[in-house]
């Protein structure tokens, strides 16, 4: 498959997969992006920091995909990838802690679509569907966003091969 500008960056834990654990109730798709500074190093920081958190298990992980930005165009390439996750969480705490996340890897909230160090997103969580106003699932327009329909796939093709 050939996508214009977009193209894979290999990184440790990028990808990766392990056996799912019996000790977590739910199971979470989250959207990992970012494209300010050193945005595939800090992707590597925050998996070593989910690994030593109880309440989060990865089991697998997406390759990191470089996409050319979209919609406010002058700003460097974003960074995506994807983590399916084991947690004990509900969805409100489990976005809780995202955006706690975000700001221990120094995002500060300016313009709306403008470059961010790190932007996680809680895409899928169960099959659960909500729509409030601080948390909307599935995470609206998913299946249009190449952030994550690419990665997703890559994963899918690797279950199946
Ligand atoms: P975006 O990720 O849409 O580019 P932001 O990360 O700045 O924009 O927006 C984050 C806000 O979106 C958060 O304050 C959060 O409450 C809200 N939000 C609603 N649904 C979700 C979701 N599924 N995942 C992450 N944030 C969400
Ligand atoms: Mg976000």
């Amino acid at each position: 498959m050939k996508l214009a500008g977009v193209s894979l960056v290999k990184a440790p834990f990028f990808p990766s997969k392990r056996a799912a654990s019996a000790h977590y109730r739910y199971r979470a798709l989250v959207g990992i992006g970012g494209n300010e500074g050193a945005v595939m190093e800090r992707f590597v920081r925050l998996l070593r920091y989910w690994t030593t958190r109880r309440d989060l298990f990865v089991v697998e992980t997406s390759p990191i995909v470089k996409n050319p930005p979209f919609g406010y165009l002058p700003q460097p390439d974003f960074l995506n990838a994807l983590a399916w996750v084991q947690t004990s969480l509900s969805a409100k705490a489990l976005l809780r802690l995202l955006l706690q996340t975000e700001k221990r890897f120094g995002r500060v909230r300016k313009e709306r679509f403008g470059p961010r160090t790190l932007d996680l997103d809680l895409i899928f969580f169960e099959n659960q569907t909500l729509n409030t106003p601080r948390l909307t699932l599935p995470h609206p327009h998913w299946s249009e966003r190449l952030s994550v329909i690419v990665p997703l796939g890559m994963m899918q093709q690797r279950n199946v091969s």
